[in-house]
């Protein structure tokens, strides 16, 4: 039987395409422990063919060379399409262009292309290089320069911080866009309704690329409060609610991150939406699951 909502409908119906597409977010690990989890996780979620994986870089451009590496290593070992993140934050053009041209010598054809953050934080005043990109958009067309990339940028459901007003954040997210950018990852957040009226707004200022919600499963509430509040999301109060007091029962908290992953999810493919990008934070277990309810298995 299948439900009216039942995300195994579409897969019923003859399409030969899976209906959802979904990509998954890494970052490069620093020791060898961290790194046996990384590969955990590629080597768990690799076979659930997602569009890519991506690999975040560091602040600063702490983790170039692992960035990278582990891309490359991603394409070469699971044979999934790997993306790599690059920032222009504290480099000359010439330096970050160098970057992009290791990326294309190295068969990487996927960039997520940021403007990164200030070392003191997202709070504070970007000052761009002296001869370096002034942001993200800059950037996207810095890398049309170098060659046929893919690229996504990301966008902010709750605005990014440093956006004087709603209308300036939608400019820029077009701005990226129209530089060369073939679709926007949203940063986390935790509910729908901000990212709802947040692809309402991009789509009235005339916005037809994909608008793809960042999920960020809760592993850790208090990890990822303190994520949160780095980036510029907030934990709404019934959040905050749902996980009070489970800091020491990891058994409940486990069991209620899952429920509200796939609330999130599942509100968002009722409202029709069938691209998902998710933050791993090199784990696998709570986004095998989502995957599941979207009807996506291993091959
Ligand atoms: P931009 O698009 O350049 O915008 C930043 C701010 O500047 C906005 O408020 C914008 O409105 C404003 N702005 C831009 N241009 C102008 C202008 N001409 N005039 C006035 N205002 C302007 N960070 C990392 O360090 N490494 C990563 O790997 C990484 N991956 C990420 C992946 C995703 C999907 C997301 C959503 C974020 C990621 N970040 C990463 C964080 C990102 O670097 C920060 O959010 C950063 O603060 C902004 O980056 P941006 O590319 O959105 O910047």
């Amino acid at each position: 039987m299948t439900l009216p909502n039942d995300p195994r409908a579409s897969r019923q119906s003859g399409d030969a395409r899976p209906p959802f597409q979904v990509s998954f977010e890494f970052f490069p690990p620093k020791t060898d422990v961290m790194e046996q989890r990384f590969w955990e996780s590629v080597n768990r979620l690799a076979p659930l063919n997602p569009r890519f994986v991506s690999v975040t870089y560091g602040a600063g451009g702490s983790t170039r060379e692992r960035t990278l590496r582990m891309v490359r290593s991603i394409k070469a070992e699971t044979g999934v399409d790997a993306a790599a993140h690059l920032t222009c934050v504290g480099a000359s053009r010439d330096e970050v262009d160098a970057v992009v041209r290791g990326y294309q010598d190295a068969g990487i054809s996927r960039i997520v292309a940021l403007r990164g953050d200030p070392a003191e934080g997202i709070g504070q005043p970007f000052t761009p290089h002296p001869e370096g990109y002034a942001n993200a958009a800059d950037l996207v067309a810095g890398i049309r320069r170098i060659g046929e990339f893919d690229i996504t940028v990301a966008a902010y459901p709750e605005k990014h911080p440093q956006s004087a007003d709603w209308a300036s954040d939608i400019d820029n997210l077009k701005r990226k866009l129209d530089a060369g950018a073939a679709r926007a990852i949203t940063q986390m957040y935790f509910d729908n309704d901000d990212y709802f009226r947040f692809v309402e707004r991009a789509r009235a200022a005339g916005i037809t690329a994909p608008i793809v919600p960042g999920i960020q499963p809760i592993h850790s509430f208090k990890q990822i409060s303190g994520f949160a509040a780095r980036c510029g999301a907030s934990i709404p109060d019934w959040l905050a609610a749902r996980f009070e007091g489970l800091d020491e029962d990891p058994e409940t908290h486990a069991l209620v991150a899952s429920a509200v992953a796939a609330e999130q999810v599942l509100e968002l493919v009722d409202a029709g939406h069938t691209e998902f990008h998710f933050y791993t934070l090199n784990r696998s277990s709570l986004i095998l699951a989502l995957a599941r309810l979207l009807g996506i298995r291993p091959d």
